[in-house]
């Protein structure tokens, strides 16, 4: 296709790689293996790295000691094997029309073959006087490229980009496509953005910032290319995290303006008089969050709210009070936690308020037998249940609910967008045909605009102090021989009458292994240092009644130490535990380590959490917990923990629902996703449908990149 045929509409974004220039259908299954399949998927392939050869030296010129480009003709190339330490040395000399260098390689002996006599070759890297004679000078194991003699202005003389390659097609090859692509289509790459925001944020054209990735201008910074933070990527970026958004924001329109929900009457009795059974008042935060809700569940449309508290800020008796709201309006609730211990303890805490209300609530555990499960099945399907709480056994087929009207999901991470759809349908009752309200809880506070963008569809709620009264907790770091320390330390406050407990070693996934773990530590405890203490055992393999009975007897001081698997990581509260001791601390991730910590300093009096660990750590690991110890901030240690493993890692893509972004990062770009959701939003409330004119380009958009890739993204 020729330049003049090709317009804004009809772009060939979608044309086959193997129709453009010097690919063909035998490298265009090689640029499959790079995950590039159309023009669209090329001109995005970004180099990963870009090397500054705008300064070819003359040989006769270098320097020694400095980093340096030559270009030059081999003029001989050898294998040469050393008999003392048994290497194999590839041997170029290269000479220009001013002098001769000698290039090595050690133990890339194939290197012989991929060059010849006469090939015109491109070296770069450090010089120095030679090992044989000082008067010609050598390279040890340079960069190196080929140059096709016909195009050195591709690849020399300029700041070159870098391709990731596979095997059969070089980066140098890649270039050379890439080129007489730009050359061919670069020009008329049309605008995507509509062109009041290129003119509010003064961006490149979308034509210009994609040439210029490929092939920066000279002047170019080499170090804002090679971090990601050129006006180039800058453009695409702000591109990609508007086109996120806009879909993001379609679809929460359409939630709110296509479903139904309830429009509950949030004047609350129940909740006055649950207030009146508390023994403190509400925080300030808690009020506003509260607030927050309400308002979203007197509305019509169904609620879709996150909120977003540390560990220990007291969002479950938000959620309490939601849950009175949506009962006292005749419907039922349900609250679904990630295990069941959790589960237990959400029903212990819960009972008694449930009982001075007069109200009936469920706990649906998986170990239930199968006559009582069926009567508790039966119970929830009449409406007779209150509130069910439950694992995910909640979104399983067989739970049908007579009217669900609000379902409270705890501890967000653990579960994924779709889990939350599910059950989302279990309450869509076909003949009135409205959606319970959703309310989800996390104690992974992670910066606001990302929570945005992480959980989509939901709107945000931060409970962002907690209860008066908590004194900060020490954390401390042992390696294994300051164990016998760590103990000494826990003995103390023993002896003070506090309660201690000691998570072990996470093996991941052997749950037998976990117990196995469990149950030496507890013994040798029970024999060792600890011989005079009451220890108690609590795992995932125990039965109901024998977790109850172990939970009661900490609870009531009976069991000096608790020593369990990671079965307590979120939900248990006891006030007069002030010990957190965790065994091969190393093993755990950050996010979890905090979620730990938090179960002690839930009292006035002063914790404590001891950290045990190897000495055999991975730089991560190291880096975990050292912020462990330096802050017990959870939103400071979400941030640390964005930064030590990245976002991609840290929201799980696929659960999160996000797409895998190409160009832009969620940390470096905060601010670009900032004005991106705020544009994005205004942009659906005005066309909310994306069918008016100025909006064809961006939905074609919209549809290019996202069509696949997150199922809820729906454009209908
Ligand atoms: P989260 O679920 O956010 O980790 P919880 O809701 O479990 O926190 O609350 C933690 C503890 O704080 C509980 O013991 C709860 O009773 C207590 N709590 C909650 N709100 C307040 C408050 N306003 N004042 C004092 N204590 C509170
Ligand atoms: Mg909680």
């Amino acid at each position: 296709m020729s330049l003049s045929a090709v317009s804004n509409q009809n772009f060939p974004w979608d044309l086959s790689v193997q129709y453009i220039k010097k690919v063909g259908p035998a490298r265009a299954i090689l640029f499959g293996k790079l995950n590039i399949q159309t023009l669209e998927d090329l001109l995005y392939f970004l180099p990963f790295r870009y090397e500054d050869r705008t300064e070819i030296k003359k040989i006769g010129s270098l320097v020694q000691g400095e980093e340096q480009t030559v270009y030059g003709e081999i003029i001989s190339i050898s294998l040469i094997q050393t008999a003392r330490k048994n290497m194999q040395i590839v041997e170029a000399l290269i000479r220009d029309d001013t002098g001769v260098l000698l290039a090595k390689w050690f133990n890339q002996p194939y290197l012989q073959k991929t060059f010849k006599k006469g090939d015109d070759i491109m070296v770069s890297g450090k010089v120095r006087t030679g090992f044989y004679s000082r008067s010609h000078l050598e390279m040890e194991s340079p960069q190196y490229e080929r140059i096709d003699a016909d195009e050195p202005q591709l690849h020399m003389g300029r700041i070159v980009p870098v391709y990731h390659e596979t095997k059969g097609l070089t980066s140098r090859q890649i270039r050379s496509i890439i080129w007489m692509l730009l050359n061919q289509y670069g020009s008329a790459i049309p605008e995507i953005l509509p062109a009041s925001l290129i003119e509010k944020y003064q961006f490149l054209p979308l034509s210009k910032a994609i040439c210029e990735l490929h092939f920066p201008e000279k002047g170019a910074s080499l170090p804002l290319l090679n971090t990601g933070k050129t006006l180039m990527h800058q453009r695409l970026a702000f591109d990609e995290l508007f086109l996120l958004e806009i879909g993001l924001g379609f679809r929460k329109n359409q939630v709110e303006t296509k479903e139904k929900g309830i429009a509950f009457n949030t004047a609350s009795s129940l909740v006055t008089r649950f207030l009146g059974h508390l023994p403190f008042q509400l925080t300030s935060a808690q009020t506003r969050v509260f607030s927050e809700i309400t308002k979203d569940m007197a509305a019509e449309f169904p609620m879709h709210r996150l909120i977003q508290g540390d560990v220990g800020s007291g969002k479950t008796i938000v959620a309490m009070m939601a849950i009175l709201i949506a009962i006292e309006n005749g419907f039922q609730a349900a609250l679904m936690v990630p295990t069941e211990i959790l589960a237990e303890q959400h029903t212990l805490n819960l009972a008694p308020y449930f009982e001075a209300l007069g109200l009936s609530l469920l706990l649906l555990a998986s170990d239930m037998k199968k006559k009582e499960k069926e009567i508790a099945l039966t119970r929830i399907a009449a409406g007779e249940v209150d509130l069910v709480i439950g694992t995910h056994a909640l979104i399983q087929e067989t739970v049908a609910f007579k009217k669900l009207g609000l379902v409270v999901v705890d501890e967000q991470h653990k579960f994924g967008v779709l889990q939350r759809a599910r059950l989302s349908d279990k309450g869509c009752n076909p003949r009135e045909g409205h959606r319970p309200d959703i309310l989800v809880m996390t104690a992974t506070p992670i910066p606001r605009t990302l929570a945005l963008t992480v959980y989509g569809d939901l709107n945000l709620s931060v409970i962002d102090r907690l209860p008066p009264g908590r004194t900060p907790i020490q954390t401390r770091l042992f390696y294994g021989k300051g164990r016998a320390q760590a103990y000494q330390l826990l003995e103390e406050e023993l002896r003070r009458g506090r309660q201690g407990y000691l998570v072990c070693p996470l093996i991941e996934k052997s749950e037998a292994l976990d117990l196995k773990a469990a149950q030496t530590i507890a013994a040798s405890l029970t024999t060792g240092f600890f011989s005079h203490r009451r220890i108690g055992l609590l795992h995932g393999r125990l039965k109901r009644e024998e977790k109850e009975a172990v939970m009661r007897a900490f609870r009531e001081g009976q069991i000096d130490i608790l020593v369990t698997t990671t079965v307590i990581e979120v939900g248990i509260d006891l006030p007069n535990a002030t010990v957190m001791m965790i065994e091969h601390a190393e093993r755990f991730g950050l996010a979890q380590l905090h979620q730990l910590r938090g179960r002690v300093g839930r009292g006035a009096e002063r914790s404590y959490c001891f950290l045990i660990a190897e000495f055999a750590q991975s730089q991560e690991a190291r880096a975990r917990l050292q912020v462990m110890q330096q802050s017990t901030d959870g939103f400071k240690i979400a941030e640390e923990d964005l930064k030590i493993r990245g976002p991609g890692e840290f929201f799980g893509t696929k659960q999160s629902g996000l797409p895998e972004l190409k160009v832009a990062n969620l940390l470096r770009d905060a601010m670009l996703l900032e004005s991106a959701r705020t544009e994005a939003f205004c942009w659906v409330t005005a066309d909310p449908r994306l069918d008016q004119p100025k909006s064809v380009s961006l939905r074609a958009a919209l549809e290019r990149k996202w069509k696949g890739k997150i199922e809820w993204l729906a454009v209908g």
